[in-house]
């Protein structure tokens, strides 16, 4: 079992607010076997299935060991839960009289399971999820769906998991490019979770040991991608970045990503890859103590780098904003917008479009202009 390493202590004195959030996590090779004893568990009697593609095999077996609790099933999902997606899930539950959903897959399975969820009446459907990538949304009690090119989202407790069930086996045929920007996706929500206006120390801490999972795990698993103590190392972090996400909310970073990803319908994950170390470049020496963590976190995974502004400090550790680009690099995940199709005009057009958010810098046109230019050419900070 992968154990925390704490080089620097965190400052409560100042006081701080943090909300716990309720819910079981189970990690281990094969706790596959273990979902439908944590169904039993829950009381629940009657389950429909919600898998992504690439994770049928899983659905059968869990189906099978379901027994007479199995209602029903749904075989593919949708990024970014378009609305008829949800509407045919809803009509399907109601149909089987679901009162659970075991969903197996990445975020847009687990988002399928929230949006079903989120509409049942006295919040009568619980969900059980299966992550197969490490975008983290299991453990938040964020939904989201799409209609019409727009992304609504919200926070309600009724789509938090009642259970979270990882098992690094269903993770290892995750190809490597998804792997990555999968990952990089749950970098992004521990580094930000450091300097949004609901941070604090104990969701820094969170963040930090997550930061330093899945960075570690990222390096691991480009040389060896079936390895199950990587794969469980990184379900490790995607854990801690979701949990860290769940309790600071989104900040500047996640809520440019929405804007373009929402907009110009750029890939999720590659999009927070792209633009998570620019806005680290402007945020992290806004907050000196958990930029320092950060580095030190970061440092156990990154070679000394080469310097330059990103370059490495008197320690040797690479500064935050450049060991991102550098880890990110270093795993081919697309580190520029233009890569991923975004044109220069557009930039313009997002920088403008950008409505102020709180951040430990104050947010102008112009910096959101100099981030956006920064992240289009993948300049390296
Ligand atoms: P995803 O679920 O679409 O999966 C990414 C890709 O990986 C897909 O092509 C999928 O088929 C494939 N895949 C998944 N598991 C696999 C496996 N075991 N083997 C092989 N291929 C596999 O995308 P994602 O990046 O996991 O999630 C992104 C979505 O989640 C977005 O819609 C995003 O908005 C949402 N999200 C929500 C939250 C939240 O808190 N609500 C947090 C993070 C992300």
């Amino acid at each position: 079992m992968p154990r925390p390493v704490e080089p620097q202590p965190v400052q409560p004195r100042a006081g701080f607010v943090h909300t716990f959030l309720p819910g079981r996590v189970v990690l281990g090779a094969g706790s596959l076997d273990q979902v439908a004893g944590e169904v039993e568990n829950l009381g629940v009697r009657r389950v429909l299935l919600v898998a992504t593609k690439s994770a049928r095999d899983a659905a059968d077996v869990v189906e099978v060991q379901l027994g007479d609790r199995f209602a029903g099933r749904i075989d593919g999902v949708a990024q970014h839960v378009p609305t008829e997606v949800a509407e045919s899930a809803r009509a399907k539950a109601r149909e089987v009289g679901a009162d659970g959903i075991v969903a197996i897959g990445g975020g847009s399975a687990i988002g399928l399971a929230k949006a079903v969820a989120l509409t049942s009446t006295g919040g009568g459907v619980v969900i059980v999820a299966v992550p197969t990538t490490y975008a983290g949304s299991e453990m938040t009690p964020v939904w989201g769906e799409t209609a019409g090119g727009s992304k609504t989202t919200g926070t309600d407790l009724r789509v938090l998991p009642r259970v979270v069930v990882y098992d690094p086996v269903l993770s290892q045929r995750l190809p490597k490019k998804v792997t990555a920007a999968s990952v990089a996706n749950a970098i992004a929500h521990c580094v930000e979770a450091v300097w949004t206006p609901k941070a604090d120390p104990i969701t820094e801490t969170t963040a930090v040991e997550g930061l330093r999972a899945l960075a570690n795990g990222l390096r691991d698993v480009l040389d060896a991608p079936t390895d199950l103590d990587t794969r469980s190392d990184l379900l490790y972090g995607a854990c801690l970045a979701g949990s860290a996400l769940a309790t600071a909310g989104t900040g500047l970073h996640h809520k440019l990503c929405h804007l373009l990803g929402g907009t110009y319908n750029l890939p999720h994950a590659e999009t927070h890859a792209a633009v998570l170390p620019q806005v680290a470049r402007i945020n992290a020496p806004a907050v000196p103590q958990a930029k320092a963590r950060l580095e030190a976190a970061l440092a156990t995974a990154s070679p000394a780098s080469a310097g330059g502004p990103g370059g490495p400090d008197q320690a040797g550790r690479p500064d935050l904003a450049g060991g991102l680009f550098d880890l990110f690099v270093g795993a081919g995940v697309p580190t520029s917008l233009r890569e991923l199709g975004l044109t220069e005009e557009q930039v313009n057009e997002a920088a403008k479009a950008f409505r102020p958010t709180d951040n430990p810098v104050p947010v102008t046109e112009d910096l959101v202009r100099e981030i956006l230019t920064r992240a289009w050419a993948g300049t390296r900070p």
